[in-house]
């Protein structure tokens, strides 16, 4: 019998992380993921999980401190002794424009953001290291690439981790662990729900396919891009935005 795999996806308990995770949980593997809000119904999480027939470990940890990090992974070993997939999916917005953004506000979405990815990224690779195999999944945006009035610190951090995703490739590829990027474009999630009718019209009429994604399509691209289907793809970015950026 083939041995099950086991993926980690940060900020798995909503939006686009969920969808990730449930997607590999249907796929046969088997499931850890993070939140940091205290109203997450974590039983009723963990039964929607088992439901698909995954083991599923859930834990409370905010992904820009190291300490409560490294407590997810230690916990993640002692129960599957590896971690095959690694997706750095947890995410915050805090937008405003330039001249109104505060110091607090920039900082707090580069932190959680980009060092977040960075700090998971070290604490996971050490065990993919030593198995000598592991695939790296990094949420960017189109934002990080083409820019958005009103959002300099997000589109910084999701900027920053397409470099950063780069540089981990290069390091990492001998050890046969790949890294890439996913940026995907205006996706249906509580993220972009807050968005005035107005703002969310305008911005259909800049995507070709003229509507929003759903959580569900940008599930299947990690999903490929975790599997050996993508074996001999590394330090990619690729756009899941229907036309939104070419
Ligand atoms: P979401 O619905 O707002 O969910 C965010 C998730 O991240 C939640 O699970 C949340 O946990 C978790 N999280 C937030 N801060 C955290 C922290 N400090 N530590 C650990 N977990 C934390 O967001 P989403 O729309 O699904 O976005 C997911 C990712 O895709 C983000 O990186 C986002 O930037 C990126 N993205 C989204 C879109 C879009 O249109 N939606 C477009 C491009 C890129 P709690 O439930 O506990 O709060």
């Amino acid at each position: 019998m083939e041995e099950r795999k086991t993926v980690l996806v940060t900020g798995g308990s909503r939006g686009i992380g969920k969808e990730v995770a449930l997607k590999f949980a249907e796929e046969g593997y088997d499931v850890i993921i993070n939140y940091v809000s205290e109203k997450t119904d974590v039983e009723a999480l963990k039964k929607e999980f088992e439901e698909k027939g995954a083991e599923t470990l859930i834990l409370k940890a905010d992904v820009s401190k190291e300490v409560e990090v490294q407590e997810v992974i230690k916990q993640a070993i002692e129960k599957f002794g590896k971690i095959d997939v690694l997706v750095n999916n947890a995410g915050i917005t805090r937008d405003n424009l330039l001249m109104r953004m505060s110091e607090e506000d920039f900082d707090k979405v580069l932190e959680i953001n980009l060092k977040g990815t960075f700090i998971v990224t070290k604490a996971v690779t050490k065990y993919m290291m030593k198995k000598r195999s592991g695939s790296i999944i990094n949420l960017s945006s189109v934002v990080g690439v083409s820019g958005n009035a009103g959002q300099c610190n997000y589109s910084a951090s999701k900027a920053g981790i397409i470099g950063f995703t780069k540089s981990v490739a290069k390091e990492l590829a001998s050890r046969n662990i790949r890294a890439n990027a996913v940026a995907p474009g205006f996706i249906e999630t509580d993220m972009t729900n807050v968005l005035p009718e107005n703002v969310k019209e305008e911005i259909h009429n800049q995507i070709p396919l003229k509507r929003m994604g759903s959580a569900k399509e940008v599930a299947e691209l990690i999903y490929f891009l975790g599997s050996e289907k993508s074996s001999y793809i590394t330090g990619q970015v690729i756009n899941v935005d229907g036309g939104m950026v070419m």
